[in-house]
């Protein structure tokens, strides 16, 4: 069963967000979908702490802050989120309508599709094994969804930086942790690396210097991991679970076979509306691409703006759409609860 709206949002980084807004403002109703756990894009994923200096009227603002700012504005006009999952499919249907389709069997059907989808999907960096496909989603996971899953289990967490040691952490204490990382160095922060080599030490934990090398099918269900110690020694590892955690990376992904007008993985849009090459879906923010394009983010919310005039058309066809100020139109203020 598919959900109906007018406009489905792919991405949930600043310009997606500013989109909700913008969109809000004429009335028009919003799902937005992205493949992370949490909004914000880039600036929350790349970027939180550091400072931003050109979002206009804010002397400094961090990528954390600014994303919940973006949140907060988007409120009055009560955006559904469904996160954690990638869009996979969109079709044309006879009414008109585009149906949208998430890794995770989200179905949604709308009238205008809004591309905000930055550099595209972040997605793990996977431990380069050739059959790793094999064990992913049952011995092998980047993200942890459900922890009571983990409970009394084995596991052997890879990676040095934030994520790897704060699961160490956090998983200790319901389960049997292994930590190893190729080096003793960490690039987390530094109380994470103290709360690890705290649990290190009183045996809690344990901790391997080791580079994961190949994984076979072990007995009752689990994995055998080879991996490779720093004395070049080749040793084996039974494990229930294997979480590497590796960073992610970006790409396109399924954007690619949509049959939109692409220039080095960009879409290209016109500068009026920001439509794609296919009616009714737009691309605003890095996803897209134009004479003098800025990947800024002050950019992308222009385009926004721009988009929802047009989006507006699309939803309300009958309707014409009046031109009004925030600061004095009676019926905004309504709509944003002032
Ligand atoms: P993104 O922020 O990239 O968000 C896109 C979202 O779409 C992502 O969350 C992704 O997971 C999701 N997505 C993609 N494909 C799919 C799919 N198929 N299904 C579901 N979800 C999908 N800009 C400035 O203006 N000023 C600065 O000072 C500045 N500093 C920066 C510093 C750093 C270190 C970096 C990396 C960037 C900086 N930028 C700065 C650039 C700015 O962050 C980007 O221009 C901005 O994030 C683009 O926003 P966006 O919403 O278009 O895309």
């Amino acid at each position: 069963m598919s959900e109906k709206t007018d406009v489905v949002i792919i991405g949930a980084g600043p310009v997606g967000l500013f989109a909700i807004f913008e969109l809000g403002l004429l009335n028009i109703r919003c799902h937005v979908i992205d493949n992370l756990s949490k909004a914000g894009g880039q600036c929350s994923e790349l970027y939180p702490d550091k400072p931003i200096y050109d979002i206009p009227a804010r002397h400094t603002i961090t990528g954390q802050e600014l994303t919940e700012e973006l949140i907060k504005q988007s409120k009055p006009f009560n955006p559904i989120f469904h996160l954690n999952q990638q869009v996979e499919i969109i079709k044309k249907l006879e009414s008109g309508n585009w149906k949208i389709e998430t890794t995770s069997g989200t179905i949604l059907e709308a009238k205008c599709i809004v591309i905000a989808a930055g550099a595209g999907s972040f997605v793990p960096r996977k431990p380069p094994i050739d059959n790793i496909d094999k064990f992913e989603n049952k011995n092998i996971f980047y993200s942890i969804k459900e922890l009571t899953m983990f409970k009394n289990k084995k596991i052997l967490i890879a990676g040095g930086g934030d994520s790897a040691l704060d699961w160490t952490n956090e998983l200790a204490k319901i389960a049997n942790v292994t930590l190893i990382h190729r080096r003793k160095e960490f690039r987390a922060s530094p109380d994470s690396v103290s709360k690890m080599i705290d649990l290190q030490n009183k045996n809690k934990i344990e901790f391997i210097i080791g580079q994961i090398k190949k994984i076979f099918e072990g007995k009752n269900r689990n994995i055998s991991i080879l991996y490779e110690n720093d004395k070049k020694e080749l040793l084996s590892f039974q494990s229930d679970y294997l979480l590497p955690f590796y960073g992610l990376k970006m790409e396109l992904g399924p954007i690619a076979n949509w049959g939109l007008n692409l220039n080095e993985n960009l879409i290209k849009v016109d500068t009026e509306k920001f439509e794609t090459s296919i009616p009714s879906i737009f691309a605003i923010g890095d996803i897209n691409t134009y004479p003098g394009k800025l990947k800024l983010i002050l950019s992308g919310f222009h385009e926004a703006a721009l988009m929802a005039q047009q989006c507006f058309k699309y939803c309300f066809p009958q309707k014409k759409n009046i031109f009004r100020y925030t600061t004095s139109s009676k019926d905004l203020h309504k709509k944003l609860g002032v």
